[in-house]
């Protein structure tokens, strides 16, 4: 549909050079132009934000609604909104389609809705070919941007309204911003943050990836490693200390190389022992932990920390060394096992994850079989499997002996069993005992009941209300319900 609500351009005197002024700038601009957008439909202009993929996404989307609403829209649940944001993953080949199958749907509401803008970012838009694609087949997009340039949020999509409802170009199809960067080393702090929780957050603490595992495509969507500096983490964490947090959760593709290029270099365990402590953080948990990276200090570390939770993410992806060598993963299966040896060792009640790849290329019954021996060794407490996805772009993608449809199928269900059956006897264990629960919701199904985390992040439903989000409280764990316990609150 044509848009013919006309805003007049405002001026741009004096636009700052530095970060994060530069940004606080075009709030004030794109704050007036809603001012006047919401004025001309009679009502305050809503947005919506979709987060596609990994904790980083969440994260990023955390800080599209801290500017959001900074600028005068308000969050709404559905896709009906006023500018809608699809923050997009591209690990899985089908999340492509996925984000392409939806926009046409996006489309019927901006038919209907002149006010209308639509937004994309994320990993998927660093992808040059879909952004091809989107130019192409789907004009109706207002703004597309990448994950190296979020903090520019704020800019963008004043150009964005700019583009589409000031001067001659309001014709559907001629507006589209686009702002994509290959790589980036730039870091820009204190700009403002919506977090979903009041009483936990993730913490960015470094953003890409040097390691290119052979499957992987993050490496070349999120750039190379670069770590934020330990005083700005630090002074971030003691802010959301005091403004109610008790849990943080330290983010990054691989938190075991943090610091490698800060001068005077610091290291992930002493970050940790900054970051513990903090007055009023309660527990503190991380991830991703690359395994040839972790550290005996980080073990030192972990064994007498007070708030580091007991659970460690610890991806294994194959239990064949010479998968493992194709992967790239530079750690071999024994490698693995005697790491995992000197955490139990150091700390025996943690809860170990991990992440398992099957079917990837070359992948024999041998190969299989390995995994299946690790996975028995270990003795997870649970573990997400993934069937190989082939990945556009990755390495692994260009290798022949792909592995039948079939074989990989009846392997995945193979670990699947062993996996949930180890996980239950695990779960087992704790059953009649009494742990630390990090009260987090109202039960969705059940409004007399609330649901919170150990510190093995175990989930915990129990009786109670509303009053206890937020509250580290006592709870016997009366039975266990293999991936859940039910609970109640001891005085
Ligand atoms: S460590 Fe490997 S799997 Fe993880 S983000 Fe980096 S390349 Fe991908």
């Amino acid at each position: 549909m044509e848009k013919n609500i006309e805003l007049k351009m405002i001026d741009k005197k004096q636009v700052p050079d530095t970060e994060p002024d530069r940004q606080y700038y075009y709030m004030e601009i794109a704050k007036e132009y809603i001012r006047q957008l919401s004025e001309l439909k009679g009502e305050p202009l809503t947005f919506h934000v979709s987060t596609f993929g990994c904790q980083m996404n969440a994260r990023d989307s955390e800080k599209l609604v801290g500017i959001l609403e900074q600028i005068g829209y308000v969050e709404k649940d559905t896709e009906d909104a006023d500018f809608v944001i699809y923050n997009t993953c591209t690990v899985r080949e089908n999340a492509n389609n996925k984000v392409y199958g939806r926009l046409g749907y996006l489309n019927g509401f901006q038919k209907k809705n002149p006010f209308m803008m639509i937004g994309l970012c994320g990993c998927m838009m660093q992808e040059p070919v879909v952004v091809e694609k989107i130019k192409q087949s789907y004009r109706f997009v207002n703004l597309i941007f990448g994950t190296h340039n979020i903090y520019k949020f704020a800019e963008l999509i004043t150009t964005a309204i700019e583009s589409s409802f000031t001067g001659n170009s309001h014709k559907k199809g001629s507006s589209m911003t686009i702002d994509i960067w290959k790589d980036t080393d730039k870091i820009v702090e204190d700009l403002p943050i919506e977090r979903k929780y009041t009483f936990k957050s993730g913490v960015n603490i470094m953003f890409g990836c040097n390691n290119f595992c052979s499957y992987c495509i993050v490496p070349y969507v999120r750039g190379r490693e670069r770590s934020r500096e330990a005083k700005d983490i630090v002074r971030e964490i003691e802010k959301l200390a005091a403004d109610g947090v008790v849990e943080v959760m330290l983010l990054g593709q691989n938190v075991n190389s943090y610091g490698k290029n800060l001068e005077p270099q610091i290291s992930f365990a002493q970050l940790l022992q900054e970051v513990e402590k903090i007055e009023g953080i309660e527990r503190i948990r991380f991830m991703t932990s690359h395994p040839k990276d972790l550290s005996d200090e980080l073990i030192d570390v972990m064994k007498h920390s007070k708030k580091i939770c007991k659970h460690l993410h610890l991806p294994l992806q194959s239990g064949s060394s010479r998968i493992l060598k194709i992967m790239n993963r530079r750690y071999t299966k024994e490698q693995y096992l005697e790491l995992v040896d000197k955490i139990r060792e150091a700390v025996p009640d943690i809860s170990l994850t991990t992440d398992i790849i099957v079917g990837f290329p070359g992948e024999t019954e041998e190969d299989f079989e390995e995994t299946m021996d690790v996975v028995r060794k270990v003795g997870y407490d649970s573990a997400f499997t993934f069937i190989y996805s082939k990945r556009t772009g990755t390495p692994a993608a260009a290798m022949e002996d792909q592995v039948p449809e079939d074989v990989i199928k009846q392997r995945f269900d193979r670990l699947l069993k062993e996996v949930q059956t180890i996980a239950a006897r695990k779960a087992e264990v704790y059953t009649g005992t009494t742990q630390k629960v990090l009260v987090e919701t109202v039960n969705e199904q059940d409004e007399h009941l609330v649901t919170g985390r150990l510190s093995n992040n175990s989930v915990v439903h129990l009786p109670g209300n509303a009053d206890m989000i937020g509250k580290i409280v006592d709870v016997r764990l009366n039975e266990c319900k293999g991936f859940y316990y039910i609970g109640e609150k001891v005085s």
